[in-house]
């Protein structure tokens, strides 16, 4: 009942039902919310119910609202569907006044414990409801100390709170232009219309713009009766996740203070206790605790976040959720829990979301250049990966700078809500206070940045940061490394993240489910995952990764070779086809030797081949001195070299020379190539390689381009396999990037053997925008929502519709015809999803990106499954929300 209650509420009621310990309450539901935030006044009946509510409650607890012998205190928290830790605002001791102050001094038997929770009061209430800042209370407290002479706020004695609580009265009062509400149900009020505001504070909205989260109708709000962590030394408050969020080892990580209420533990203000010493503390509690999260993980079949208090020996559960965790916990927490059957590997596949899942292949510092660096300081590895960045103070200097592209690290003594903007934009945060679930950590860990926390040898001044009695000044540039602990006073070289059994053993249970699924039992070569490579190098990178072929070999790419872009140039600046014919013999070797050792690291997988696409002026140096200097490597005249160039100028490069038009104007450049690839495959079966190269024309926009450039090709192939002897069959397939192309695929599929789509030039060309400028009006289209992604990024739906009318019309003519989508769209989880609806045959995209992709399938047709058997009404938990992916 999520949506309903929110997750806090939902839960409370779930888990009080198994029988775990929680204190008594209910929840106000979202809806109310809704329809607050609509009428701007809170719904009559749910102002009529509330009164009701309280006093059940009342009943349950033998307590009663503002009674003068056993008051009824309460706290009010929000609690939205998807959880917000720290995002909307919480009220604690709620019901207490001048009277049932008292009350509570006497049933308590503690006058101090009575009169400190009712100054938390006014200072909560005045900072949630009345907008009152934190800090004049907390200057009026200092004033009132100074004079006691007390240290610490728990010098403080019975009789100075009550003065705190004085001088905190004429606070509200100033502020509030009328005195603190003494009625505690005008207190509980006001509060639930505060808590329902809170849902579109500044916080609260940036942490859902951050964090992708959209189509929630509001918060719901808990009112529950309260339970106190700081009775004494019994008693405590602490939180605690039932495996390691940040390894995901199955170990109770948890962490506690005694005689402590509410968020102290999260706050970071003191440094807490390990969640084993309690055992020696309270060994009872320690061992329900104990039993009360295995309960809890059994029954949520997930990792749970915990929130506890202890009041005079007594556990109570405050609060479970899904725990945050780092993407290497969240695959080790779900490849156990699948030996542990707990759950199956279907739920294990859609437990890690995808920006978890690239988390582990975040960087880290280079072994070797670690060696003989000495840590400065270390504080908890509170979020693993590498960072380096220039040292900032403030969340507002990390935000100046990231716009600027400058790499920062967030240095605090401890983060709080507010620093929210700033946190999602630095390499790294660490703070000099706090534990593993400080504020600092959870966040961090669910943006995947790298974070230390905790570090006391660490000082803040106001420009410069302190270890051990050394000055860093802002802007100094440091390493952290979140995995350890550790902070280097220099920038470290950072290199690839490591693979470990848990990851690939989640990626097998990927690839289990993917060649399960109907469509590929069916079709086995339907839906597989190839590499963009160009160069033997990314093709062995891919193949580690699981690629199972190439699906765009670049060739331009392996003539910027300093050699071979003189023979390049050589050619471009021929007069006439005997001076082309010269240089290209010179070129043909080099890339004959290319694609022998691609297409032989690949073995008998598929290499598709791109012939040359970009247009020649991109070879050619376009500074005069530059000129001049290739005119006398060539033994000509720089007036030659500048007049070509002239001529080659294009004004719109992007729409011109390029592509299949060169070939057909130039035909010896793609016959010099056809014969390259063709000779490799013939060296390649002479060794015993079944090579399966497919020849690719990019930029085809009428079939009888492609026509013309298959006949050439095949003569070519035909002539040199007749030469050699050697068998050969080779592919010959075209790019779709042009809209005509594929509004006309039919007619172009008479001469393709396949299709591989482009859709970063399709999309170029749909929208017509330009790829190369489209920074300076996008973010504002993001922003005033004309576009909702940025279409580089995730397949726009006309481009789909292109791409599924294409492939459609493809195969009306040509029924086997492969198709695929190559470009940076290969390697985005929500288009992969669209290319497996469209019916394509494989996906390509960049060989980081591959475990992504394999990934990304699965969950696509575990969900597509799920959405087909509308009977299973099996529940499961809901992913864990990741961060959304960083723009830096
Ligand atoms: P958040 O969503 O920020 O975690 P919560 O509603 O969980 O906010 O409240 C914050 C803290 O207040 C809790 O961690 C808990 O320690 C304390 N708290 C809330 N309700 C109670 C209660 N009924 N009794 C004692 N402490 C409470
Ligand atoms: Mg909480
Ligand atoms: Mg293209």
């Amino acid at each position: 009942m999520k949506d309903l209650l929110g997750g806090k509420g939902a839960n409370l009621a779930e888990i009080a039902k198994i029988g775990i310990p929680v204190p008594p309450g209910f929840t106000i539901t979202t809806e109310a919310c809704a329809k607050f935030n609509q009428d701007k006044k809170l719904p009559e009946s749910l102002v009529r119910d509330i009164p009701h509510a309280i006093n059940r409650l009342g009943t349950m607890l033998s307590k009663k609202f503002g009674n003068t012998e056993e008051p009824l205190l309460v706290s009010v928290r929000s609690g939205a569907a998807v959880s917000m830790p720290g995002m909307m605002d919480t009220i604690l001791n709620l019901g207490l006044n001048d009277k049932s102050v008292k009350a509570l001094a006497s049933s308590s038997n503690n006058e101090r414990f009575a009169w400190d929770a009712y100054r938390r009061l006014i200072n909560m209430f005045g900072n949630v409801v009345y907008g009152m800042n934190h800090h004049t209370f907390e200057l009026a407290l200092k004033k009132i100390k100074e004079a006691h002479k007390a240290n610490s706020d728990t010098d403080l004695d019975a009789e100075a709170l009550k003065e705190v609580v004085a001088e905190y009265k004429l606070i509200f009062k100033k502020h509030a232009k009328k005195p603190f509400p003494q009625n505690p149900l005008t207190q509980l009020q006001e509060a639930i219309v505060a808590v329902f505001n809170s849902w579109n504070n500044e916080r609260a909205i940036t942490y859902r713009s951050i964090n992708n989260i959209k189509g929630l109708i509001g918060t719901a709000v808990n009112v529950q009766s309260m339970v106190f962590g700081n009775f004494g030394d019994s008693s405590g408050t602490g939180v605690a996740f039932t495996r390691d969020a940040s390894t995901g080892e199955k170990i109770f990580y948890g962490e506690y203070l005694m005689n402590a209420q509410g968020e102290d533990v999260v706050a970071g203000i003191r440094t807490p206790k390990k969640i084993e010493t309690l055992n020696s503390q309270l060994p009872k509690i320690y061992k329900q605790l104990i039993q009360i999260k295995d309960k809890l993980e059994k029954h949520y079949r997930d990792m749970q976040d915990i929130e506890f208090t202890i009041e005079n020996n007594v556990l109570y559960i405050l609060q479970t959720r899904s725990g945050k965790r780092t993407g290497n916990a969240a695959i080790k927490i779900a490849v156990d829990m699948v030996k542990e059957k707990l759950i199956s590997k279907e739920e294990a596949v859609l437990r890690v979301s995808n920006e978890l899942f690239e988390q582990v292949f975040h960087p880290q510092i280079d072994d070797k250049a670690k060696k003989n660096k000495k840590a400065i300081a270390t504080g908890s590895n509170a979020s693993p990966g590498a960072a380096v960045g220039a040292i900032v103070l403030t969340s507002e200097d990390a935000q100046a700078l990231a716009k600027k592209n400058v790499k920062t690290i967030l240095v605090r003594e401890q983060t709080s809500p507010e620093d929210i903007g700033g946190m999602n934009v630095v390499e790294g945060i660490l703070t000099s206070t706090g534990g593993m679930t400080s504020h600092a950590a959870v966040v961090a860990r669910g943006m995947g940045t790298p974070c230390i926390v905790g570090c006391s040898a660490l000082h803040i001044e106001d420009d410069a940061i302190v270890i051990s009695g050394k000055k860093f000044p802002i802007g100094t540039s440091i390493t952290l490394d979140g995995s350890t602990g550790e902070i280097y006073a220099e920038p470290l070289p950072l290199v690839e993240a490591k693979i470990t059994d848990d990851i690939n053993t989640f990626l097998s249970y990927a690839d289990e489910l993917r060649k399960k699924s109907k469509r590929v039992k069916e079709h086995p070569s339907s839906f597989a995952i190839r590499a963009n490579a160009d160069t033997p190098a990314d093709a062995r990178h891919a193949l580690k990764w699981g690629a199972q072929g190439i699906g765009l070999c670049r060739t331009e790419h392996m003539f910027f070779g300093t050699e071979r872009i003189r023979h390049f140039r050589e050619l471009i600046l021929a007069s006439d086809s005997k001076g082309r014919s010269k240089a290209l013999s010179k070129l043909l070797p080099m890339q004959r030797k290319d694609f022998f050792q691609i297409m032989s690291a690949m073995e008998k997988l598929p290499v598709t081949i791109r012939l040359l696409d970009p247009p020649l002026h991109e070879f050619l140096p376009q500074e005069e001195s530059l000129q001049r200097d290739l005119a006398k490597e060539l033994g000509i005249e720089p007036i030659q070299v500048a007049q070509r160039t002239q001529n080659l100028h294009e004004h719109n490069p992007m729409m011109g020379h390029r592509g299949c038009r060169l070939g057909i104007t130039y035909p010896e450049i793609y016959d010099m190539q056809v014969q390259a690839i063709t000779e490799a495959v013939i060296q390649c079966k002479k060794k015993g390689i079944d090579a399966k190269p497919e020849i690719m024309i990019p930029l085809v926009g009428t079939y009888q381009e492609l026509e013309i450039l298959r006949k050439r090709a095949e003569a070519i192939i035909t002539s040199l396999s007749a030469k050699s002897r050697v068998s050969i069959t080779c592919k010959i397939g075209t790019m779709i990037e042009i809209p005509r192309a594929a509004v006309k695929a039919d007619e172009i599929a008479q001469h393709a053997d396949f299709f591989s789509f482009g859709t970063n030039d399709l999309t170029q060309l749909t929208f017509g925008y330009s790829r190369e400028d489209i920074a300076s009006f996008l973010p504002y289209y993001l922003e005033a929502d004309i576009l909702t992604n940025d279409p580089f990024q995730t397949l726009d739906s006309a481009v789909a519709q292109l791409v599924t009318l294409g492939t459609e019309k493809g195969r009306s003519v040509n029924k086997g015809l492969s198709v695929g989508i190559c470009g940076e769209h290969g390697g985005d989880p929500a288009s992969i999803a669209i290319a497996y609806h469209a019916g394509l045959s494989y996906v390509s995209c960049s060989p980081f990106r591959i475990p992504i992709a394999r990934l990304a399938i699965a969950q696509e047709i575990v969900r597509t499954s799920k959405q087909s058997q509308p009977r299973n009404t099996k529940k499961t938990q809901s992913t864990p929300v990741g961060a959304k992916r960083k723009n830096k």
